[in-house]
């Protein structure tokens, strides 16, 4: 288990940090724990309204805006056993951890995160055993939690385990750790991982803001040691629902050679509605990309649907019109172009 001591876990230390009185908050944090890592509180500063400081301080919001469902994308009844959501005939997440170094408010698995002791070997070995069997599993998607909460000889059993079966083809791992805790991740650590390629790695990260030097540093190393990397994105109100921001996101993302991957329509989770946008503003922001930064740097905007329908891509529309000879289109800047649909000759 990764320590996480000092970090701040109560509001009094909260109050503290930022001289203002929290105690309001108290039936907030029963219900959802609170966590911010020393780390996340040196990229915060002192500034209450920072993009960053939005995603972890807690709000009264989340429990007066009570609407949404617990588990919006039935993860749960998608679990044939409790660690493992086999949603996709190919591919399953395989929550190996149920904790991070620090919390997000806006997380959709706020059911659990912070509320339960560290995923056991024993529920672990039971998600292996299911992969084993299950031969149409093709891909196996480390998540959780952070998955990199796990130590190093859990994490490296467990894809020995995986490397073994010979119907996995790929392994994804999907972390915030080298953007919340990048000290966690080890030269070591980099070099271990090789040994199970390939092993794409996308990254959770919401504002450019989050990249601290020492991020780009594990970002780099991850990089050099040949991962692919990728990015998710979660739009998230006064965090990154503006054009500009998402732009100035994405390019940093390409310049640190990480493909930017997705960006997530907020799902519709209780406790996280003051974090909502409408897809509007997102399309707006696909849109906006478009023609503003290599198409490299374009991530595919993405709604989650409820009930566990899986995932689609939203897109602005390009297609203005379209008839027996023609379609007609709108490009980035909105002027629109016909294309004759070639005909041969008889
Ligand atoms: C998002 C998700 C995946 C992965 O989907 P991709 O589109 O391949 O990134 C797989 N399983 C579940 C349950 C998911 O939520
Ligand atoms: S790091 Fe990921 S799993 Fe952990 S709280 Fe944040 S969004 Fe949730």
């Amino acid at each position: 288990m990764i320590s996480t001591q000092n970090s701040i876990s109560t509001l009094q230390a909260l109050s503290t940090h930022f001289n203002i009185s929290l105690e309001h908050l108290k039936p907030v944090v029963d219900q959802y724990p609170m966590r911010i890592h020393p780390y996340v509180l040196d990229l915060i500063s002192q500034d209450f309204n920072d993009p960053v400081a939005i995603q972890f301080i807690p709000r009264k919001e989340e429990l007066s805006g009570y609407v949404g469902d617990e588990d919006p994308l039935a993860e749960q009844q998608q679990s044939p056993v409790s660690q493992v959501i086999h949603r996709y005939p190919d591919r399953v997440v395989f929550m190996i951890s149920n904790t991070c170094p620090s919390f997000c408010r806006f997380c959709m698995r706020k059911r659990f995160i912070g509320k339960q002791a560290q995923v056991s070997r024993s529920l672990i070995q039971d998600g292996i055993e299911y992969i084993a069997k299950t031969q149409t599993i093709q891909e196996v998607i480390l998540s959780g939690g952070e998955p990199f909460m796990q130590d190093d000889a859990t994490l490296f059993e467990i894809l020995d385990q995986l490397k073994q079966m010979s119907h996995v083809k790929l392994i994804r791992i999907h972390s915030r750790i080298p953007i919340l805790m990048p000290h966690r991740i080890t030269a070591r650590l980099v070099n271990q991982l090789r040994k199970y390629h390939p092993i794409y790695l996308n990254l959770h990260v919401n504002h450019a803001k989050e990249i601290s030097g020492e991020s780009q540093k594990v970002i780099r190393s991850f990089v050099d040691a040949g991962f692919p990397l990728g990015s998710q994105t979660v739009l998230l109100k006064k965090v990154n629902d503006h054009p500009n921001i998402m732009l100035e996101l994405m390019q940093t993302l390409l310049s640190m050679r990480v493909r930017p991957y997705y960006i997530h329509q907020l799902d519709d989770t209780r406790g996280t509605s003051h974090f909502q946008t409408n897809i509007e503003t997102g399309i707006q922001i696909m849109s906006h990309l478009r023609g503003r930064i290599s198409g490299m740097g374009v991530p595919q905007y993405m709604m989650d649907l409820p009930g566990g329908g899986g995932k689609i891509p939203l897109l602005p529309n390009y297609i203005l019109k379209r008839s027996d000879s023609s379609w007609v289109f709108k490009n980035y800047e909105g002027h629109s172009y016909e294309w004759k649909i070639p005909t041969r000759k008889k």
